[in-house]
């Protein structure tokens, strides 16, 4: 069964709880194994900056879901967990991209993977990063891509 990586943040309202919840509905699904799950990141928001800090996961899952059909099912638990959202890049309950998916890719604006923007986040590369350290997007190690992104503020979160 294929590979996919997936990011999954928020920063409105109980935003752990949030995750947690969107974590067990995968795992619930009984088409995506979740093989494992990063510790949980804050980071400060990007865009529009006056809102809560993010808090950011990254998971590897495997999955017989087709691309399209994975897409459905994350945008399908973002709807059960109400997410909501007013401003382009502002506050969400949750949010869950697809960031890599084994042996596919594509440039639709549907769904583009390797998801566009990530190597350019610490928020995702950083998670991800702890429980893939060996991989490699676009031809490039993701300790490469991550040692460039040191100017951005993210902490592991430690207290429960
Ligand atoms: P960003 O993509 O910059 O992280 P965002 O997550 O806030 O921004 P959304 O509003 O959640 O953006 O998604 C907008 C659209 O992006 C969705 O309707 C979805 O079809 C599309 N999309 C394209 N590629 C992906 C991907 N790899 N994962 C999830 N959604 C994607
Ligand atoms: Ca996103
Ligand atoms: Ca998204």
């Amino acid at each position: 069964m294929p590979r996919a990586y997936l990011g999954l943040g928020g920063n409105i309202g109980r935003v752990k709880e949030n995750i947690e919840e969107g974590l067990r509905l995968l795992r619930d699904s009984e088409n995506v194994q979740v093989l494992a799950t990063s510790s949980y990141y804050k980071t400060a928001p990007v865009g529009f900056v006056q809102q809560d800090w993010f808090l950011n996961i990254a998971a590897e899952i495997e999955t017989a879901l087709s691309p399209y059909e994975l897409l459905a099912l994350c945008n399908d638990i973002e709807q059960q967990l109400k997410r909501e959202r007013l401003i382009k890049w502002g506050p969400r309950t949750i949010d869950i991209d697809i960031l890599l998916y084994e042996g596919f890719e594509s440039n639709s604006n549907k769904l583009t993977v390797p998801h566009p923007r990530m190597t350019e986040r610490a928020f995702v590369m950083i998670p991800l990063q702890e429980i893939a350290p060996e991989l490699i997007i676009k031809g490039q190690h993701i300790k490469d891509i991550t040692s460039n992104l040191d100017n951005q503020e993210i902490r592991k979160l430690t207290d429960d």
